[in-house]
């Protein structure tokens, strides 16, 4: 069976392409996905927007009603970094319906991916950082509340800090959250994550993978873990725009294979999130963010 891969195409909300945030990544990653053969028949689902049941699992009531009706704050957008209108709403719903289909795939399946995913800044009370709905958030109290899952443990290597997850699943004892990011990246002020480590400017490849390799199992061996959701954000790249850790595409691969291989290899069922990436040059951000398809298929 091919790698399930979860995907709308509205989640491209459709920006300008000289806005900060790289929107026309999402179509050239189904592009790149396509030509890599990823995604063909039997390999593709289609996600569906989250009901606000779910999205109020992870976030408050009231602002979870201002995004679905596009009524979101000014100084919230401000927050966000763009406005929420009718796509980017849509966008947000799809995007979390998106991995909780992807997180019920690799509960059946043992691994599948979601090609959005990682709002890892979005807080209960608000998004923030270019994330309006924190769905990693959002699908594990989806599992825990349906009881699919006992144990989750979130694996956050986007390069910066997963404030917003944080701050959601602080009070939330079956789920663990592992940040590894850039020290001096966004979030100014950090929300302390079960685990964090934090990593100087110009880690590079060999200090990054030998950190996480001492990591994994040590966080393999903290519980009997059903699901692990792993945000693979390639801003931890030496050419993104926004990421200080300087990794190079063989490094990006070498960190994708072992968190991908450590957790296969135990039999825990793994769900990918795209996470941040943010250049100039969008076909280069597609490719980097399709090594997680290519990884992940070897183990599906
Ligand atoms: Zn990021």
């Amino acid at each position: 069976m091919p790698l399930q891969i979860v995907h709308h195409p509205d989640y491209d909300a459709g920006f300008a392409t000289s806005h900060r945030f790289p929107m026309s990544k999402y179509p050239l990653l189904m592009e790149t996905l396509r030509a890599r053969g990823l995604a063909g028949a039997g390999a593709l689902n289609t996600a569906e927007p989250a009901p606000a049941s779910w999205l109020k699992l992870a976030h408050a009531a009231d602002y979870v009603e201002q995004v679905i009706s596009c009524s979101v704050p000014e100084k919230i957008e401000r927050e966000i970094g763009f406005p929420v209108g009718p796509r980017v709403s849509l966008r947000a719903q799809l995007a979390t319906g998106g991995t909780v289909a992807a997180a019920r795939l690799a509960l059946r399946h043992g691994i599948a991916c979601n090609t959005a995913g990682g709002s890892h800044h979005a807080r209960r009370a608000q998004g923030a950082g270019f994330c309006t709905f924190n769905d990693v958030a959002v699908a594990s109290l989806v599992l825990l509340e349906e009881g699919a899952a006992h144990n989750i443990l979130v694996v956050d290597l986007d390069v910066h800090q997963g404030d917003g997850t944080a701050d959601i699943l602080g009070d939330e004892p079956r789920v663990f959250t592992f940040s590894m990011h850039g020290e001096r990246n966004y979030p100014v002020r950090k929300i302390a994550s079960d685990l964090d480590v934090a990593l100087p400017d110009g880690t590079g490849d060999a200090a990054y993978v030998e950190r996480l390799d001492s990591i994994l199992p040590e966080l393999s061996a903290g519980a009997r873990w059903d699901i692990v959701f792993y945000n693979a954000g390639i801003d931890v790249h030496a050419e993104d725009r926004l990421g200080r850790l300087s990794l190079s595409d063989k490094g990006l691969r070498a960190r994708d294979r072992m968190v991908v291989g450590h957790f296969r290899a135990l039999g825990i069922p793994v769900c990918g999130v795209i996470g941040g990436g943010y250049s100039i040059d969008v076909p280069a951000l597609a490719a980097r963010h399709a090594v997680l398809f290519e990884v992940a298929s070897g183990y599906a």
